[in-house]
């Protein structure tokens, strides 16, 4: 990237409400292209950032995509000339083409949203020899989830009350958990659980910091108009694709996810093989009567979660596989759960 860029972002900051730098080449301002949220003067969905060599602008509120030239562009013709021509000079190609801004979007850019958890650090920012590292990867859990879903805290009472004042009100027995945020679509923390690295009780503490949102985990990368898989532990769903957890196991409220009431058709319920537990034999129940789709896992199976099928040696292609083939829907998931419950009673 030469300065150029960075040159002219700045030199155009004042056509752009609220621009802020917001990090190592990351700059948030409102969208140019849709003119952000009508409702709130304050929400600016407008990003650039470096993606290799180039700076690119993205929007989350409209979802337009422009290399930083096409942006200049957009907001004025004449210093679009000047950048042209300055980037000529010294030498840089002037058509940088543009990404395919789907493909990369799937991979999980972060942007530092309202950072609540700046004095945690992320489990990518500890030595690799760090205990708590080894934990997270004795679990197998995929490296991406590293960056922006889990953290250490190493105070859990006393970080949660600079979050909620007085949240526990005795400080006696704090200790260490694994933290894992729960972001909404736009990126920000809404929740987080801390799951107690030894035998702490209870071994999670689930934190909700917007008492009006479900605590659903993974909404800020699902894809709304792709099946969606829903499991109870957000661990479980780091190894699957598309897939949220909710945390507390209700599987019964209707989903919304980005404004999108997500249908029956499009779900599937992927409960833990737990036969002999009353409150998923419950959830089962429950779910069969809204005619959802579920996964009731083969007798063959006798590992009860997808974590612990992935330690057993089960590949993600694996699991998928099995899901696929386990899954119910109507009369004949009422069938399958009758014998499930049977055969492992
Ligand atoms: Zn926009």
């Amino acid at each position: 990237m030469s300065y150029i860029d960075v040159k002219y972002l700045n030199l155009l900051s004042s056509m752009l409400p609220l621009f802020k730098k917001k990090g190592d080449n990351l700059w948030n301002f409102r969208c140019p292209y849709c003119g952000d949220s009508k409702k709130s003067r304050t929400k600016a969905r407008g990003f650039v950032f470096r993606k290799k060599n180039d700076l690119f602008f993205k929007c989350h509120n409209c979802g337009v995509g422009a290399s930083l030239g096409n942006l200049i562009k957009h907001l004025d013709l004449k210093t679009y000339d000047d950048y042209i021509m300055e980037r000529y000079k010294l030498g840089v190609k002037t058509n940088n083409p543009e990404p395919d801004f789907k493909e990369f979007f799937s991979e999980p850019i972060v942007f530092p949203k309202k950072d609540i958890f700046k004095t945690l650090q992320s489990i990518s920012q500890l030595s690799k020899s760090h205990p708590a590292r080894e934990v997270v990867r004795k679990r197998e859990i995929p490296e991406s989830f590293y960056i922006s879903d889990l953290y250490l805290c190493k105070s859990f009472y006393k970080f949660t009350n600079t979050l909620i004042p007085n949240k526990f009100p005795s400080l006696e027995h704090d200790h260490p958990r694994l933290i894992i945020a729960f972001r909404d679509e736009r990126g920000e923390i809404f929740a987080y659980q801390g799951r107690a690295f030894g035998s702490e009780i209870p071994k999670y503490i689930t934190i909700k910091l917007n008492e009006d949102s479900d605590k659903i985990y993974g909404l800020d990368r699902v894809n709304n108009s792709k099946e969606i898989y829903v499991v109870e532990g957000p661990i479980d769903s780091m190894f699957l694709d598309n897939c949220i957890a909710v945390g507390g196991s209700d599987f019964s409220k209707p989903l919304m996810i980005n404004g999108k009431l997500i249908a029956n058709g499009q779900l599937t319920i992927v409960f833990d093989n737990e036969p002999r537990n009353k409150e998923i034999c419950i959830q089962i129940e429950k779910t069969l009567s809204q005619g959802r789709k579920m996964v009731i896992w083969p007798d063959s199976m006798k590992h009860k979660d997808i974590n612990d099928m992935i330690l057993a040696g089960y590949t993600k292609e694996n699991i998928k596989e099995i899901i696929i083939d386990n899954t119910f829907s109507g009369a004949a998931a009422q069938l399958r759960f009758s014998e499930w419950r049977k055969i492992n009673a």
